[in-house]
């Protein structure tokens, strides 16, 4: 995904910065603890379609 594209983005909850996740393919706010699906290339940016982060991935800041 182009870095440009997810710098625009912010979560729709906080507002805040977001972290990509290459490998499960989504938009993670750490201040929320969700993750955001990314489909077919385009961030699904609804709390509603968002997954809640385990513990332990809360704690693996990068
Ligand atoms: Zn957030």
């Amino acid at each position: 995904m182009d870095k440009k594209l997810i710098a625009l983005l912010a979560c729709p909850v906080c507002k805040g910065e977001l972290k990509l996740d290459r490998d499960r393919n989504e938009l993670i706010c750490y201040q929320d603890a969700m993750a955001f699906p990314i489909r077919d290339g385009i961030p699904v940016m609804l709390a509603s379609e968002a997954r809640t982060l385990t513990t332990d991935e809360r704690l693996d800041k990068h």
